[in-house]
């Protein structure tokens, strides 16, 4: 394997996964970002291999789980060169869905859960935060947002509050010393859960926005509603202090419709930050802890969320205590999980590996855009999804991900299946016109296996067959080679299209012609209406394997991935084993 090719079989994408009660968060290295032109590869003087690369996160609603699925395949595992669920390979995952969703991801990835403790991962992702990520950790109090510096012989102990759908509070001695002391039901989930019977949103960011334009103090009861607009200095409660979250509303005479839903959401956002950041500082003051860190989904670098519990912990506090948030407050878990990879270079199996983490992080942007951005339901495009990506450096083991055996097709099962030239005419996803029949569209059909296996099995000399389906599959790996070899040096997806269009045009050998590339591979028709069968069948799978090749080898702004369209180069010469 020559050297520039090598860098294809080190696509390693560690990964890790909290699947929470409402949010699945990812986290996964991937060597090929914009500043490492290459995946480059240096060699380290401990005799490790350094692979520079980023943090990519991602978030996903856990009721469409199916989108996060189909992102892995199509984003992760077709990198890493595995996407079989008889690959079974091992992937760091924390959270309750670990356990709820670990057969779903089995059977439909072939990813087998290596289960984090939640708790346990919170904690780790936390301490690698705010021992290698600069710039991390900040206050926010009356618009001003200020870093904190960390000084790492000084930071235990201290108080994690994770807000998640639930609330978690841990007290933090030490590295893998914690206990949790405390929680409460009244989290993020009871805002999205409540604010959606309230208000009629449909998502969190549409109640987000919302919260924005209210005004609280048109519900909340307040003490200068009590006290006839003066404060109650003896207790040192000012007249604009909440007295009653959505107090008025008891003798406004007022039905829900009559209040505006902008200002219920307000209203409410306050009443649940405000709750946390109280209980919060009263678990501190029970284990006399100074400084307590807030995480977790719900915040989103939500200015007016950051500022009501900042405000809370200082009025309980007598500005004692500081509220500090995290910049990467959502990954905390999967970021626990992620780092908790161990080398595993020496294990006898062959499969792709995760190799260790050393986590040493070269720079960090300062740009937080990425907690803003809404999930997208486009999982073709990496750039769209929630996403940011925190620059490191992984030392991986010497030994590459590499794979030792060629991919086979899944389709062994021959029953029912019609046959043309000794080729199984196995179903498509298709709505292009020709004798396929017709795939349910969640299953994966021989074109899904045939791009996502081509990357891996382009490198292979041989190609033993196992079923009539990997003469398909080998027949499908040199036409994604052809159509890449027209798509190199089409710098926009419109120009590639047009190449794609003119590639279709073009006759169609079937066995025993000029110009069919394997002799011997599929048997030679026996009339000519096989022949036309086999020759439709081929037209219709080899246009529908250009399409979706299109929508991998250019992004969603037109321009061409590397990653794909530099196999362009490789030649597929299969020494097939029949
Ligand atoms: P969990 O692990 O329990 O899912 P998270 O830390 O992911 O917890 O936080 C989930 C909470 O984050 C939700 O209950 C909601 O308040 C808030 N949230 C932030 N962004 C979103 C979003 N795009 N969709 C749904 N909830 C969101």
């Amino acid at each position: 394997m020559d050297p520039k090719d090598s860098r294809f079989s080190t696509q390693i994408s560690h990964l890790a996964l909290d699947i929470g009660g409402t949010l699945i968060k990812l986290v996964y290295f991937s060597p090929n970002g914009d500043n490492c032109e290459d995946g480059s590869i240096v060699v380290g003087n401990n005799g490790c291999s350094v692979v520079q690369g980023r943090l990519c996160f991602a978030k996903f609603e856990t009721r469409k789980i199916d989108d996060c699925l189909d992102f892995i395949r199509l984003n992760i595992l077709q990198h890493s060169g595995v996407q079989h669920a008889r690959d079974k390979f091992s992937v760091k995952a924390t959270g309750g869905g670990a356990f709820k969703f670990a057969d779903l991801f089995k059977e439909k990835l072939g990813i087998v859960f290596d289960k984090e403790d939640e708790m346990h991962s919170l904690v780790c992702g936390v301490n690698f935060l705010l021992k290698t990520v600069p710039r991390e950790a900040f206050t926010y109090l009356d618009g001003q947002k200020e870093f904190v510096q960390i000084d790492h012989n000084d930071l235990y102990p201290y108080l994690l509050v994770n807000i998640g759908s639930g609330v978690s509070m841990i007290k933090v001695d030490g590295d893998g010393k914690y206990e949790r002391i405390s929680g409460t039901s009244l989290g993020g989930g009871t805002f999205l859960g409540l604010g959606k019977l309230l208000t009629k949103c449909k998502s969190f960011d549409e109640l987000l926005e919302l919260s924005h334009q209210g005004n609280n103090r048109v519900i909340d009861m307040l003490v200068g509603d009590i006290y006839g607009g003066t404060d109650y200095s003896k207790i040192g409660l000012s007249s604009t202090a909440i007295a009653s979250s959505f107090g008025k509303a008891i003798s406004d005479g007022k039905e829900l419709e009559d209040y505006q839903p902008e200002d219920v959401a307000r209203s409410l956002l306050r009443m649940i930050s405000n709750n946390i950041g109280q209980i919060a500082y009263l678990n501190a003051l029970r284990f006399g802890l100074k400084r307590i860190f807030f995480g977790g989904f719900f915040i989103r670098g939500l200015e007016y969320t950051m500022d009501t519990i900042s405000v809370a912990v200082h009025f309980w506090s007598r500005g004692e205590a500081k509220a500090m948030f995290l910049r990467h407050e959502g990954f905390l878990g999967a970021l626990g999980a992620f780092t908790s990879y161990k080398d595993q270079s020496h294990s006898t199996d062959l499969k792709p590996h995760h190799h260790t983490v050393e986590r040493a992080v070269v720079k960090c942007s300062d740009d937080d855009s990425f907690r803003h951005i809404p999930v997208t339901a486009n999982v073709n495009d990496g750039e769209a999804i929630e996403s940011r990506r925190l620059e490191t450096t992984v030392v991986t083991s010497p030994r590459i991900l590499h794979r030792n055996q060629v991919y086979h097709s899944s389709f062994v099962e021959e029953e029912g299946i019609t046959k043309a030239c000794g080729c199984p005419l196995l179903p498509l996803k298709s709505h292009i016109k020709g004798p396929a029949p017709v795939s349910e569209q969640d299953r994966t059909d021989i074109v899904d296996e045939a791009i996502t296996f081509f990357r891996a099995n382009v490198f292979f000399t041989n190609f033993p067959i196992k079923s009539p389906a990997d003469k398909l599959l080998i027949y499908l790996t040199f036409y994604i080679n052809v159509a890449l070899k027209r798509l190199e040096g089409c710098r926009t997806l419109a120009v590639g299209t047009k190449a794609i269009i003119n590639l279709g045009l073009e006759d169609i050998p079937v066995p025993g012609e000029a110009g069919f590339p394997f002799p011997g591979l599929f048997s030679l028709p026996s009339s000519q209406e096989e022949a036309d069968l086999f020759r439709n069948y081929l037209k219709q799978v080899r246009e529908e394997t250009s399409g979706r090749l299109l929508s991998v080898a250019y992004r969603a702004n037109g321009t061409p991935n590397k990653w794909w369209l530099a196999f362009a180069k490789r030649k597929f010469i299969n020494v097939v084993l029949l």
